[in-house]
């Protein structure tokens, strides 16, 4: 077992970061550290907010300040709120830890990878560069990022269906609630109301984190893809689940037969390595015209697969589908498990540059 801390362990993707670990096969959450207000308390003093019990022994940990760097483990998830992620992530990372991220902070720094493990998993390499470009104190440290929430979704899709040359693609989101984290938006605004604006930059974040994510690693930079994304992002009051409508041009002009059996047939190195969060299928394809829907579908596979349906020609930019997938899980706390379960099997969780070698997945893994 490969001990590991959470940054931000009170949050909606904390809270979930500790459901995923327990009975992780590789990793045991030991240290939780979020701010000042919950900072010296026992974890199980705190509200739990997920329907699942708390973790007994997650809930005996007192949390820790976000200073207390020289306590935290070798490999930390990162949940902290973005208006603090920047410099703590940074601070953490060169000294020695490495951070697996969800904070929107590092994901567009060209040093940083921004990882899907079923997308790009050789853009982990982008580490390696970063832990030479940043000198002492990185060597067995580092930032590592996931997308967007909403952006997972629309990769996924993009990368099933990458051999077809994706020229334009329009995105128009229908985010749930939880995305906002907790309290997040105020209930007399959600109620029984859709909002169509995001803060933070939300479509700017669809529109480059795509083009980075399905970019072209060259063993030292990533080039973006070359393919334009337009996207209308909307708040509605779903409790889980981020819908994601696409119309997409294809430069080959498949039929939507071989776009369908694309997405079904989908499969990457989390499924050849059979990595413990990895969903057999990572796209699940509904031929029901009227699925994925959030509250039918979004729970399927403990929250890891991304749905697809819906799937038929568009007269404007030739396909149009929708996809779903689930905010906290798969765009957050699941991404940044498998993230990290794919830099332990590659040898990258601790190891420094050039002392590695690929971890056999089937092989336990040693205590760090
Ligand atoms: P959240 O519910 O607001 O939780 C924020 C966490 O950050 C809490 O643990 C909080 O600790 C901690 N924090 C806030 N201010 C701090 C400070 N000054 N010093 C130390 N810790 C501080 O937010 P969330 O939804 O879990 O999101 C966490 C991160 O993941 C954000 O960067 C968000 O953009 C990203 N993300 C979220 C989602 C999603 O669907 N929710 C998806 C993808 C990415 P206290 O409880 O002690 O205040």
């Amino acid at each position: 077992m490969i001990d590991v801390g959470i940054l931000g362990a009170t949050g909606v993707v904390g809270q979930q970061f500790v459901r995923l670990l327990d009975g992780h096969p590789w990793f045991r959450a030991t240290w939780l550290a979020a701010s000042e207000r919950s900072a010296g308390k026992r974890y199980d003093e705190l509200a739990w907010r997920l329907a699942s019990p708390l973790p007994q022994e997650v809930g005996a940990l007192r949390v820790a300040p976000l200073e207390a760097i020289g306590d935290a483990p070798p490999l930390l998830f990162s949940a902290l709120d973005s208006s603090v992620a920047g410099e703590a992530e940074v601070a953490y990372a060169s000294a020695g830890r490495l951070v697996v991220s969800n904070a929107r902070n590092h994901r567009m720094d060209p040093l940083v990878p921004l990882l899907i493990p079923e997308v790009n998993p050789d853009h982990v390499g982008l580490l390696d560069v970063q832990r030479r470009a940043r000198g002492e104190g990185w060597a067995t440290g580092g930032i590592v990022t996931n997308p967007n929430c909403a952006v997972v979704v629309v990769a996924m899709v993009l990368a099933a269906l990458r051999r077809f040359r994706p020229a334009r693609v329009t995105v128009t989101t229908l985010q749930a609630l939880s995305g906002a984290g907790y309290p997040g938006v105020p209930s007399l605004d959600a109620v029984g109301n859709v909002i169509p604006y995001i803060g933070g930059g939300e479509e700017e974040k669809i529109e480059n984190e795509a083009l980075k994510l399905l970019g072209e690693f060259d063993g030292t930079a990533v080039r973006n893809a070359p393919f334009v994304v337009s996207a209308a992002v909307n708040r509605v009051p779903v409790p889980d689940g981020h819908t994601v409508i696409m119309s997409i041009d294809l430069a080959a002009s498949p039929s939507v037969d071989e776009v369908v059996a694309a997405l079904d047939a989908f499969t990457s190195e989390p499924q050849a390595r059979q990595l413990p969060s990895a969903p057999p299928k990572p796209i699940i394809v509904h031929r029901a015209q009227d699925r994925p829907q959030p509250r039918l579908d979004v729970h399927v596979g403990n929250g890891m697969p991304v749905h697809c349906g819906r799937v038929r020609p568009c007269p404007v930019l030739g396909y149009k589908l929708v996809a779903l997938g689930h905010n906290v899980v798969r765009g957050a706390a699941g991404a940044a498990l498998l993230n990290a379960e794919l830099l332990v099997a590659r040898g990258m969780a601790n190891a420094p540059s050039g002392e590695r070698g690929d971890r056999d997945a089937t092989q336990p893994v040693g205590r760090t």
